[in-house]
């Protein structure tokens, strides 16, 4: 006796007999051994494809959402220094986090040259895409060197508007005003960047 059938939202670990070449298409996650017999290879949700008659298995396993070096995260600018800038990492990778990671970008990390004041680059608020240099103590150091990474969505210091990319400056179109920023390539461009609203009212 094996048990029960398995059926579809079945959740499953890598081992578990799912059925037998007669019934089933041996789909993603799963194998099947000499005797013809459907395994799951991964953990995860068993999902069955009534029309091709195929069995599969969906991860619920991912990796662990963590930002390891060269890792290429969004985040929201919560605090602005001199010399330096905080952000809110809530994107690493494509992946949500769960939780916002701090991270700590340092201004010769900033824009590969001599920058005066962070605070011509960065606002708090800025929404940027940068990369994870090195982690340690819960502290991801970031870079936002290269065309690639930067500032990709903004807001008006003045009145609030959203920030459109007029040339290399941003300008306000409703009230007119020009800022400046170390602009990524894709500014306007990163789809599915909204912040969690907590961590989006850090203007102060
Ligand atoms: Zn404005």
């Amino acid at each position: 006796m094996t048990g029960q059938r398995i059926k579809e939202g079945d959740s499953v670990l890598p081992g578990e007999r799912l059925g037998v070449i007669e019934e089933f298409l041996p789909g993603e996650g799963t194998f099947q051994d000499e005797d013809d017999i459907i395994y799951a290879s991964i953990t995860g949700l068993v999902h069955i494809d009534m029309k091709e008659r195929k069995i599969s298995v969906k991860g619920t396993t991912r990796k662990p959402i963590y930002p390891t070096r060269n890792d290429v995260v969004l985040g929201v600018i919560q605090h602005v220094t001199k010399k330096s800038a905080i952000v809110n990492i809530f994107q690493i990778e494509d992946q949500e986090c769960p939780i916002t990671f701090s991270g700590y970008l340092f201004i010769k990390n900033a824009a590969g040259g001599y920058i005066d004041q962070m605070r011509d680059l960065f606002v708090p608020g800025d929404l940027i895409i940068a990369r994870v240099q090195q982690q340690a103590d819960g502290l991801a150091r970031l870079s936002t060197v290269g065309s690639r990474y930067g500032v990709v969505q903004a807001s008006c210091s003045r009145c609030g508007e959203p920030l459109h990319l007029q040339g290399r400056r941003l300008e306000c179109v409703e009230c007119g005003n020009y800022e400046k920023r170390k602009l990524s390539q894709n500014y306007g461009k990163i789809p599915n960047s909204e912040p969690p609203t907590e961590i989006t009212q850090s203007e102060d």
